[in-house]
């Protein structure tokens, strides 16, 4: 027989995921709760694969030297504590078991709304007091209601499917689903978050947290909402701001808010949502079942081993090691085109309807289909929770209606081959509340003889820089003092400038500025606030290119 897969758990996995591993007799386990991050560090490349909880930190000098490591496998869905980019330079895969606590996660975001509607604990705490007041908790009905889900992935349409059994009338907003509707017709899609505002009785949040969804619910949003709305967050904390909830809550714009996940966990004790009367608190609990923490740690387990026995990859968060046979040049494409979706995708906050990607030089046509899922994994990664994976990535992509074309051209144009990246938003982005100049935006991308990446060209902006490291986009009116005030604020926020391009089309302008240090939200909301920046967006890439 040949010799097992190792397999290392350092942390407290539930008991059928370590018995799932026992039976299999191609398997050895090692549990090991409660080792230190520098124990593992030592251990670690005598196993095949790690499973953890959010208990141990699973860092870079964990992966760096990987040993016999091929896979970590993480049972629940936050990957937080796993050094991405390091497992990524290793080859290591990293995966989560995230669709497991789905509908465990929907059931808890379900009973907020319904015990939210009738009073359930407010009411529950007076009869505990002693107390007994009938009229004063007076609920509402869901049937007949309008539910506004704002997410439609995995959690939002379990949770309308439940809703729809309740007789409500349920709508979404997604703007990274291209369907007029979905759940046979049942359900009208939104691609305008201001647009459903004024049509729902009560609204759920079921999306990532990301710079577009912090803070969604706002002052400005809550304003748009019918009066008294019920509002109830089971997705991340900061999705729902805080303060303006409380605001909302005092004048009577928001009937009534359930909280699951919250901007600080723990709250402090003080915390007035704590204890308003019409908020129900519950601390992070969407996943908290038996059955979902039984299903996370049997799923990462079963995934671990698939992966490692060659039979496939499932809920993978990173994707590397994927074997493609492509020369230098096709293999720096591959990369400029992961760094030239990372880089445009924040500008694309109203979704996709059709991307377009033009290849031209007769190097690239080979490499075309691994350039459109690098693409489409750097385009949506930040959108959802769904892993996405090179083998994934375009079938995501054509269930939500995204409409994919690879234009190939033998001719490059002079200095060789070349990239770009049309990205056209909805047709009907064009309601009241659309940004203007979301409907398309194109980035383009070529690779030097020094075989390094650069972005020529963004939106008709005209530039030339590497995209590595910590950047930062902004868009302002075309007028003086914009950079001045621009290295003023990075100034003063001590944060250093190591390269700019800055360039202008019609009365507007674009600066690209790479930048030694993290801007910090203070930063950027500052720079937000300039007069005469439209605009402005941070992104991640990877060093180094
Ligand atoms: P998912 O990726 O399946 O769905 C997220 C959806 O949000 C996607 O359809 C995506 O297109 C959409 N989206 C992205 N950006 C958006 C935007 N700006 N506006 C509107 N929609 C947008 O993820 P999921 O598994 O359904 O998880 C949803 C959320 O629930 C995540 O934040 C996850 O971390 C959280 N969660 C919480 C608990 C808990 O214990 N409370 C448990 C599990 C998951």
């Amino acid at each position: 027989m040949p010799a097992k897969f190792k397999i290392l758990v350092p942390d407290k996995l539930a008991s059928e995921g370590l018995a799932f591993i026992e039976a299999q007799p191609d398997a050895e386990l090692t549990s090991k709760p409660g080792i230190t991050e520098d124990e593992l560090a030592q251990i670690a490349g005598e196993y095949d694969g790690i499973i953890v909880r959010s208990g141990i930190k699973v860092t870079a000098k964990v992966l760096n030297n990987p040993g016999n490591l091929k896979a970590v496998a993480r049972a629940g869905v936050g990957v937080d504590n796993i050094d991405l980019d390091a497992a990524t330079a290793s080859g290591i895969l990293v995966m989560n078991s995230a669709q497991a606590s789905t509908v465990s996660t929907a059931e808890h975001a379900f009973t907020l709304m319904m015990a939210l509607a009738r009073n359930i604990g407010p009411a529950y705490k007076t009869m505990s007091e002693g107390g007994w007041d009938r009229s004063k908790y007076q609920g509402m009905q869901l049937g007949g209601k309008t539910l506004g889900v704002v997410g439609f992935g995995r959690i939002g349409q379990t949770f309308a499917q439940r809703a729809l059994a309740f007789d409500m009338k349920v709508i979404a907003y997604d703007p990274f689903i291209n369907q007029p509707t979905m759940m046979d017709g049942q359900v009208r899609m939104f691609r305008e978050f201001e647009d459903i505002l004024p049509l729902a009785d009560i609204l759920t949040f079921h999306v990532p947290l990301c710079d577009e969804t912090r803070g969604m619910l706002s002052d400005k949003t809550f304003a748009l909402c019918r009066k008294g709305v019920f509002a109830i967050n089971a997705s991340r904390g900061g999705v729902v701001d805080e303060k303006a909830l409380l605001e909302a809550l005092d004048s009577g714009q928001c009937g009534g808010a359930a909280l699951d996940v919250f901007e600080t966990e723990p709250p402090p004790t003080d915390d007035p949502l704590r204890s308003h009367p019409r908020v129900l608190v519950t601390p992070h609990l969407g996943a908290s079942t038996a059955e979902a923490q039984k299903a996370v740690s049997v799923s990462a387990a079963e995934g671990l081993l698939c992966y490692l026995r060659g039979e496939g990859i499932n809920g993978a968060v990173n994707a590397p090691g994927l074997r493609v046979d492509l020369d230098p040049l096709q293999a720096c494409f591959v990369d400029l085109a992961s760094r030239m979706a990372q880089l445009i995708s924040p500008m694309v906050t109203r979704g996709f309807a059709a991307i377009d990607i033009e290849l031209a030089g007769p190097e690239l046509s080979p490499a075309a289909a691994t350039i459109e899922r690098m693409l489409l994994i750097g385009l949506l990664r930040n959108h959802m929770d769904v892993p996405l994976n090179m083998i994934n990535v375009t079938q995501i992509a054509q269930q939500r209606g995204i409409n994919v074309r690879i234009v190939t051209t033998e001719q490059a144009p002079r200095g060789g081959a070349q990239m770009s990246i049309t990205i056209q938003g909805p047709a009907d982005a064009v309601s009241d509340h659309a940004h203007p100049g979301d409907r398309s935006r194109r980035i383009v991308g070529r690779v030097y003889d020094d075989m390094r990446p650069r972005v020529v060209e963004i939106n008709g902006y005209h530039m030339d820089m590497i995209p590595e490291g910590i950047m930062v986009l902004i868009q302002n009116d075309d007028r003086p003092g914009m950079i001045g005030a621009v290295g003023m604020c990075m100034g003063v926020a001590n944060v250093n400038i190591a390269d700019m391009a800055i360039s202008r089309r019609d009365k507007t302008a674009l600066m690209l500025l790479k930048v030694d240090d993290e801007p910090g939200e203070a930063l950027l909301d500052t720079l937000g606030q300039v007069e005469g920046i439209l605009k402005v967006a941070k992104v991640q890439l990877p060093s180094g290119a």
